[in-house]
């Protein structure tokens, strides 16, 4: 007897339609002779109408009581297990549902982003023992006082890889409104191709590049762990897409996949002094903010004078220039420009490893097309070029044809 994790997201549970068809789904995957833990997120689009519900409230957004902003958000999940308890017992299967402290899970107090960091399996193995399908309310846990904490948005991709760690299943399966991880955006090109399977270091660059298919969080854990994940659709009986530790297999496909994000913005200070300290003071300030920076370029120094240029989220782009226009009329700066209208591709591949010239194949393709490239990072499996917005879309058919990805590498040689 295996057992098996099945995760559902919000529109796979978005209507009472679907939470019969996804009932349907767990009793056929227990009358295969499995125990079966599902866990739920909250009916597409719930999340968002709380959050929009305190946003009325017109709180002074560095004030939020984050500690409340839990207690409100994590509710959207206890009304889908509840009903996906009642669907599954109205067919006639024995099914129970469990909030996060029921089941004790253990997580970090930061309240809106927290951390797992234990659960307890005991309540979850008695009930599985008993024939009972178990549903978990995703997204949630408890801190160490009992208050209620959640795992930030797509959060509950990380509850049901750490329910599939501890309790050591044999299967984690994560369903939702895509079939499987694809090379690119298939709303963006047409030709992209579902992949069969793709590392845990290619998935946590694409997932930080901008795919939007798992939480960052859940593929860090499934990585630590071991646990390979088979993301796939529940309107589908198709196969979807493994995402598991790399082999030789994989590092056939020189790229992997596209990613476009146009969530960052840049900024620049021009004519900074370029002494020690300098940059420290700048990222420190925006640092002590919250305020996550991605990629960073400075110039050679001209005369003791230097530009700085990096990118930030876009959601924090007017309150950086603000803290960056005070700091560089603090350090004796010339003047601070920005641009929002901005989006970052990226090429991300196991294979660049061992072969060559992947880099300037990108440049030389987006070159082709008059596509003008801002600013440039790579680490050892990505290549990421920040070019104007408005050549997103165009930059990323052009990337996908570069590397023919297309064609299943197999077919390739
Ligand atoms: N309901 C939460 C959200 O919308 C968590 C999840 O769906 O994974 O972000
Ligand atoms: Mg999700």
């Amino acid at each position: 007897m295996a057992l098996i994790v099945q995760k559902y997201g919000g529109t796979s549970v978005g209507s009472i339609e679907r939470i019969k068809n996804v009932a349907r789904r767990i009793i056929a995957t227990k009358h295969q002779g499995n125990q079966v833990i599902a866990v739920l997120s909250a009916m597409a689009g719930e999340t968002d109408r709380l959050l929009k519900l305190a946003e009325q409230l017109e709180f002074d957004p560095e004030k939020i009581n984050e500690r409340e902003m839990d207690v409100l958000v994590s509710t959207g999940e206890q009304v889908s297990i509840a009903l996906m308890s009642m669907a599954i017992e109205t067919v006639g299967e024995k099914a129970c549902s469990f909030l996060g402290h029921q089941i004790q899970i253990l997580t970090d107090d930061e309240y809106t982003q927290a951390r797992i960091e234990r659960i307890d399996p005991e309540r979850i193995h008695k009930a599985l023992y008993d024939g009972y399908i178990v549903v978990i309310a995703g997204f949630q846990g408890i801190d160490k006082e009992g208050n209620i904490t959640t795992l930030g948005r797509g959060g509950s991709d990380t509850s049901a890889v750490a329910i599939a760690t501890t309790m050591k299943a044999d299967l984690c399966e994560i369903y939702t409104d895509v079939d499987g991880i694809y090379t690119t955006d298939p709303n963006i090109c047409h030709q992209a191709r579902k992949l069969a399977k793709i590392s845990y270091d290619e998935m946590l660059e694409l997932a930080s590049q901008g795919a939007k298919v798992l939480q960052i969080r859940s593929v860090e854990f499934a990585k630590k762990y071991g646990i390979p994940l088979h993301v796939r659709s529940s309107f589908s009986a198709d196969e979807g897409t493994i995402v598991c530790q790399e082999d030789k297999s994989m590092e056939k496909a020189v790229v992997s996949g596209v990613a476009a994000n146009k969530n960052e913005a840049k900024i620049t200070i021009h004519g900074i002094p370029d002494r020690p300290g300098i940059a420290a003071t700048i990222f420190s300030s925006i640092a002590d903010r919250g305020i996550v920076v991605d990629m960073i370029i400075q110039n050679i120094s001209e005369e003791g004078l230097t530009d700085l240029t990096f990118t930030v989220p876009k959601d924090n782009y007017q309150y950086s220039l603000s803290i960056i226009n005070d700091i560089c009329r603090q350090i004796g700066g010339k003047n601070v420009l920005g641009d929002e209208k901005i989006a970052k591709v990226s090429i991300v591949g196991i294979g660049m490893r061992t072969h060559a010239n992947v880099a300037s194949r990108m440049f030389s393709a987006l070159a082709r097309e008059n596509i003008n490239i801002m600013m440039i990072s790579t680490s050892e499996i990505k290549v990421s070029c920040v070019i104007a917005e408005k050549y997103t879309e165009l930059a990323v058919r052009v990337l996908h044809d570069e590397f023919q990805l297309d064609k299943d590498p197999d077919y390739k040689e």
